[in-house]
């Protein structure tokens, strides 16, 4: 019997995943470790999973899970090529700041920090800190074969 971690519902499960995928960049992880670590169903987050592959920031990672090691499909975070504020190309010059998987021009950061609402995206992220932790903590345990 998996807990859902406390607060979870703050977050939905496709945004806890690409939380969870956007604070590894470049750990290829299964759907069911995934599934696991947000406790839902492994049929859940296959469409989930493939959902977020469609866009440009996830695609599919090698064969092979970071966490269990299974030689099965993996979803892995493609670092960001635009920034999280405006949404503008990040030059190779451009990679600016990085923040929870998140990148932003300098420029953009600089605006935001002056922005009051960074109050409010500050608290927001610790949360999710919080959450993406337990559930990466939980990955890490071990656990029953899920297939
Ligand atoms: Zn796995
Ligand atoms: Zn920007």
């Amino acid at each position: 019997m998996v807990e859902r971690p406390q607060g979870a519902h703050a977050m939905s499960t496709p945004a806890m995943v690409r939380e969870i995928l956007k604070q590894a960049p470049g750990d290829a992880l299964c759907d069911a470790c995934l599934a696991f670590s947000c406790a839902t169903s492994l049929l859940e987050m296959r469409q989930i999973t493939a959902s977020l592959r469609e866009g440009a920031e996830f695609r599919n990672g090698p064969t092979g899970c970071a966490s269990c090691r299974r030689p099965t499909t993996t979803t892995v975070y493609v670092i960001a090529t635009k920034c999280a504020h405006c949404s503008g190309p990040l030059g190779d010059d451009g990679l600016g700041v990085v923040l929870g998987g998140d990148q932003f021009h300098h420029t953009c950061w600089q605006r935001l920090l002056s922005d009051e609402k960074i109050r409010l995206s500050r608290a927001l992220s610790r949360e999710s800190r919080r959450l993406i932790e337990r559930a990466r903590a939980v990955m890490a345990r071990p656990r029953p074969e899920m297939e």
